[in-house]
């Protein structure tokens, strides 16, 4: 038999598996969790709607999470996991420092990567200026002139709703079509300011986002853009295990039940990885509810691995 280390390893250390991690610690599991190192808010200096959290560092809250889970017997290690397979007792985990962690189950929180629109100076002003989340980023520049710099038919709706936060609303079409019809009526009947052209440059003034040069030499002033980029989940170790996956309009994600359990037994998944909409206050109660489901089922894996052994007791 493999000798298991972990009860649970616990794939990616953002607000998601910190949040399971602590769950399963203060459960007295023995709790693993790898983690790169790459939070999907860490261009941000300032996280907004988490309730109790409201204003502060991403980083100082996964710094004082990792604190919390260490506090409660968990071990916190920088390290990313390159292969996960299915081994007869569990899951065979190889981490790039080269070690292999053995784990009775797996959660993977290994959140998603944003991708932007190739623009110059685009991406240097991401979560400085510029944005995707108006519940995260829409308060603190309500009023100003907001650029919703088009990606796709989402970019119409996110300009509808960022005009509950500001009425100078200017959006960008930019390689996109030009709405028209109703869409063009709604745009009209709010307010709403169309300027066409190909957007050349992000314009930044004094290290903030000022404003924005269409390829003509035409420019306009903004004080923040809002853009739909393209969320892409970071999920090989669910890929390795040949989770299944569900098509969704804004893309393919992993499919996991109510409590985060995906189609392969022994592995939950929660935050970002699998849902697109999970923001920090998502991601940490879907996983706390998910670490529930993982402590239940060890559980009652234990029950079994008891009764087994009192059997083969009787048997001497
Ligand atoms: C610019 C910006 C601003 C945002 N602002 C807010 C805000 O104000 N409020 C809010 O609620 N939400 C905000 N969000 C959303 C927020 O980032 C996500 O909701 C949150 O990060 C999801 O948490 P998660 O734990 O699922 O993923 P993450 O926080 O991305 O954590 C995943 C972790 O897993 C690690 N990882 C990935 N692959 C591996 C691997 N193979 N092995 C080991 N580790 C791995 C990553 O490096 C990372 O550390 C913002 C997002 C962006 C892009």
């Amino acid at each position: 038999m493999t000798k298991i280390d972990w009860d649970v390893v616990v794939i990616g250390g953002g607000s998601a598996g910190l949040s399971a991690a602590l769950m399963l610690g203060r459960a007295r599991r023995r709790v693993l969790v790898l983690d790169a190192g790459a939070p999907r808010n860490r261009f941000t200096a300032h996280m907004h709607g988490s309730l109790g959290h409201d204003g502060k560092s991403p980083i100082e809250l996964l710094s004082t999470a990792r604190d919390e889970v260490e506090g409660h017997g968990g071990v916190v290690r920088n390290a990313t996991a390159v292969t996960t397979r299915r081994e007869d007792d569990g899951f065979a985990i190889e981490t790039t420092d080269a070690r292999i962690v053995m784990a009775r189950t797996i959660l993977v929180a290994t959140g998603a990567r944003d991708e932007l629109p190739e623009i110059d100076g685009l991406s240097e002003r991401w979560g400085s200026g510029v944005a995707v989340c108006p519940y995260c980023d829409g308060y603190e520049v309500g009023n100003g002139r907001i650029g919703i710099l088009a990606t796709g038919p989402g970019s119409v709706f996110q300009a509808q709703l960022l005009r509950q936060w500001s009425d100078q609303i200017i959006y960008l079409p930019n390689a996109t079509e030009t709405p028209s019809g109703e869409e063009r009526s709604a745009f009209e009947a709010r307010g709403i300011r169309i300027e066409n052209g190909l957007v050349k440059r992000v314009l930044s003034h004094t290290d903030k986002l000022s404003g924005v040069e269409f390829d003509d030499g035409r420019t306009i002033e903004l004080d923040a853009i809002f853009t739909v980029s393209r969320l892409i989940p970071q999920d090989s170790p669910l890929r390795q295990l040949n989770a299944e996956r569900t098509e969704h309009p804004w893309g393919s994600f992993a499919t996991v039940d109510p409590n985060g359990k995906t189609s392969v037994d022994g592995v939950w998944a929660a935050g970002n990885v699998v849902n697109a909409m999970a923001n920090v206050p998502v991601s940490i109660g879907t996983a706390a509810l998910a670490a529930g489901a993982i402590n239940h089922a060890l559980v009652l894996d234990d029950i079994r691995l008891a009764l087994d052994s009192n059997a083969v007791a009787a048997t001497r």
